[in-house]
Parts: structure tokens; C-alpha cells; sequence
């Protein structure tokens, strides 16, 4: 394999395509999908001196693969970090994220709007092992302090989160959780790399489901774990012994992804911003959500930690489920799917789905009514999505 040396001062759009960039013998453009489980070596001595650890050689794509190495690679590059894991999904990114830092008797603080598996991870996973979990909301400072007044290890929260955009201060919070001794971990799906880089605001981890806009196209399951080497490396024991190694193909698909990343998630946040600021104006649409909008309820914290408003938008009408469905039901371009971060425009009714499992208390300390409907706002013309939204709005 031949790699050409990143160079420090490209920006994110030359490092999302050129990063990591390792072509084999055969000179290929573009990169190889080595869709292999295992390799071999020319000599018995060359395997004893490989797992010796004296010569550098893939053994075994649970432990290493060119492809995943490749999107490892251009992904730590985008992110500014010192090291990525690939992993099979954002679950296992967010599991291992934990895992690696958490023993019995530890405390772990997260932010209570959390992706709905996560809530599961910290408050039922990690209890049955002996961890401590508190929950709190992500908005309130106070709420952090207190919570963080005394040790702990781990603090893991999304900005913005899901479905309402909530946003946590992550340099404030940084602070609090290193005064308390703890690794903080920021879910940063919905910002993506390409408006928000929270280790550039004091987190000392980044994960992603890759799922979502880093392959943006619908098709393949995949996550990641950025941070310092040392951490890293702690991920990277875990993958190889428990096995939620991303796959060769999985990478190779998430590797191209990245190349047109930047191009995708900035034409979808303009046509969300657009969607916003129609919704924010008709008079059938009780509140609209979305970054940019002067309304937001965070708006300076947005201003600050973000350099765009993402592809997400909420609303929350007034006739609950009942004309949530109806307005749904009648979209013509919108998808209903719990999905999001995809090219084809999606719609959500959280309440119902992906934030069912906390229960009506769980949704009301979270601001999630029965009428709060979630866009994921994709590639097709705003136009067209707003002529989509305003049918649909006219029939309620
Ligand atoms: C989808 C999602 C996850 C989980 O990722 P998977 O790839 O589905 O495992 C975690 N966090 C957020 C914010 C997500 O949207």
C-alpha cells in the first residue's frame, strides 16, 4: 500500500475526500474495498514475528482491515482527533465509548434527551453492572454543577438532541465534568463534523452513528469512536475481544460517503432552514424548531457552538396525535421513518415511536408533546418539500 501524507493545512472539504487515502499495488483512483476476513503470511516466521508484535501485518479484519483503516483515518482527519474506531453501528460506538472507562461503582451523568437505546444503555445496562447513572436536562447549567459536584467518570450527552434540538453548553459542561474528573463524551450525529467539533470545545470524546449523514444515503449501519490515541487504543481492545468491528464493506460504503459529506449536509441544512422558516410562518404551526431561527430557544449557545442549523426541524401542533397523523399521512414527498440523516426527506412522530419507551413523564420533562412532529430534512428541492408541507398543512 502506498499513502500519501495528509497535510495539516487542508481544509475539511480536500481532507474528506483525499484523507487516509492508501492505494494498493494496483494504482486504483479510487479507494479498494478489501473484503477479506483474513490475510496471509510468506512465512511461518513472518505470522510468529507478526503477533510478536515486531512486524506490522493485518492478521484478521476483527482486529484490522485496509478499508476500515482507511475510514478510520479520513474520519480522525475531519474531526480534528487523534485517533478514530470504527464500529458496526452508533450503538456499539456509544457502548464501547462507555465501557471502555466504566467499572463497578462508578458514576456516570448524561443528558436525559438521549437517543432512546442510550437511555437504555445508562439507566438499565449500566445499573445491572453497578454503575450509577443520573440523568439530567441538557439546557440547565445548574443542573450539571450540582450533578457533577461530586466524582465521576463518564459524562455522555447529544447536541443538539433528539427530536427538540436541545443544546448543551459544551464548554461549560466540559469544564464541570473535568473538575469532577470525568471523560466527556458528546453524541454529535445531528451537528455532524461538518458544524460542530466538540473537541475543539473541551469534550474528550466524539461518537458517531456513521449511519446517519456520514453515509446519508440510506444504506448501511456503522459508527465511530474519536478521541486521544490512549483512549482509542482502549476501544480498539474491546472491538477485537468483543467483536462490534465495523465491516470492509460497511466501510468502504461510509469511506465514499465521506467524500461528499460536506457538499450533502450543507444543502441539506439549506433546505431545512428553508422548511424552518416556512413552517415558522404558517399560521396552522403552533412552534417551529430550528437552530437558526431567532426563536430558538438557545439561540446565543447556538450561535456560539454552531456553524449551521443541521438537517433536523421540529414542530408541535396543536391537535396532538390526532392531527399529527392526519398532517403525516397526507405528505407526498416525505417518508414516514424513524431514520434520519438521509438524502429522501423523512418525517417522525416521536411520541409514537422513537421516544415511546420513556413514557409520558419521560416526554414532558423532555418538552415532547403528542403533536411534535421531527423533519429530517434531505436532498430534493426545497421547493418542492415546502409545496409538500404546505398540501399537507391545508388539509388539517
Ligand atoms: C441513530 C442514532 C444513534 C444510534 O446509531 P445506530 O447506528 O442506529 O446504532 C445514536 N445516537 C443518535 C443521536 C442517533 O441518531
Amino acid at each position: 500500500m502506498s499513502t500519501t501524507p495528509d497535510s495539516p493545512s487542508w481544509h475539511p472539504a480536500t481532507q474528506a475526500v483525499r484523507a487516509g487515502l492508501a492505494r494498493s499495488e494496483f494504482d486504483e483512483t479510487s479507494e479498494a474495498l478489501f473484503l477479506t476476513s483474513g490475510y496471509v503470511f510468506s512465512s511461518a516466521q513472518d505470522a510468529a514475528d507478526t503477533f510478536a508484535g515486531d512486524l506490522v501485518h493485518d492478521v484478521y479484519s476483527r482486529y484490522t482491515n485496509p478499508t476500515v483503516r482507511m475510514f478510520e483515518e479520513r474520519l480522525a482527519s475531519l474531526e480534528g482527533a487523534e485517533a478514530c474506531a470504527a464500529t458496526s453501528s452508533g450503538m456499539a460506538a456509544i457502548f464501547c465509548s462507555l465501557a471502555a472507562l466504566l467499572e463497578n461503582g462508578d458514576r456516570v451523568v448524561a443528558s436525559r434527551s438521549m437517543f432512546g437505546a442510550i437511555i437504555y444503555v445508562v439507566n438499565e445496562f449500566f445499573p445491572r453492572w453497578g454503575v450509577e447513572t443520573v440523568l439530567v436536562d441538557p439546557t440547565d447549567l445548574d443542573a450539571w454543577a450540582e450533578a457533577l459536584s461530586v466524582p465521576t467518570k463518564a459524562v455522555l450527552f447529544e447536541s443538539p438532541s433528539n427530536p427538540l434540538l436541545a443544546m448543551v453548553d459544551i464548554e461549560e459542561v466540559s469544564a464541570l465534568a473535568h473538575a469532577a474528573g470525568a471523560t466527556v463524551i458528546v453524541d454529535n450525529v445531528f451537528a455532524t463534523p461538518v458544524f460542530s467539533k466538540p473537541l475543539q470545545q473541551g469534550a474528550d470524546v466524539v461518537v458517531y452513528s456513521a449511519t446517519k449523514h456520514i453515509d446519508g444515503q440510506g444504506r448501511v449501519l456503522g459508527g465511530a469512536v474519536l478521541g486521544r490515541s490512549d483512549y482509542v487504543a482502549e476501544i480498539v481492545t474491546l472491538l477485537r475481544n468483543l467483536g462490534p468491528t465495523l465491516s470492509a464493506f460497511n466501510a468502504w460504503v461510509l469511506l465514499k460517503g465521506l467524500e461528499t459529506l460536506d457538499l450533502r449536509v450543507r444543502r441539506m441544512a439549506e433546505n431545512a432552514e428553508a422548511v424552518a422558516r416556512f413552517l415558522e410562518s404558517h399560521p396552522k404551526v403552533a412552534t417551529t424548531i430550528y437552530p437558526t431561527l431567532d426563536s430558538f430557544p438557545q439561540k446565543e449557545l447556538a450561535d456560539k457552538q454552531l456553524t449551521g442549523g443541521g438537517t433536523v426541524v421540529a414542530i408541535k401542533l396543536e391537535g396532538g396525535q390526532d392531527e399529527a397523523f392526519r398532517f403525516m399521512d397526507a405528505l407526498e414527498i416525505f417518508d414516514i421513518s424513524n431514520n434520519l440523516g438521509d438524502a429522501k426527506s423523512l418525517v417522525t412522530h416521536p411520541a409514537t415511536t422513537t421516544h415511546r419507551r420513556i413514557g409520558p413523564e419521560g416526554r414532558a420533562a423532555a418538552g415532547i408533546t403528542d403533536g411534535t412532529v421531527r423533519f429530517s430534512v434531505g436532498l430534493e428541492d426545497a421547493r418542492d418539500l415546502v409545496a409538500d408541507l404546505e398540501q399537507a398543512l391545508a388539509r388539517l
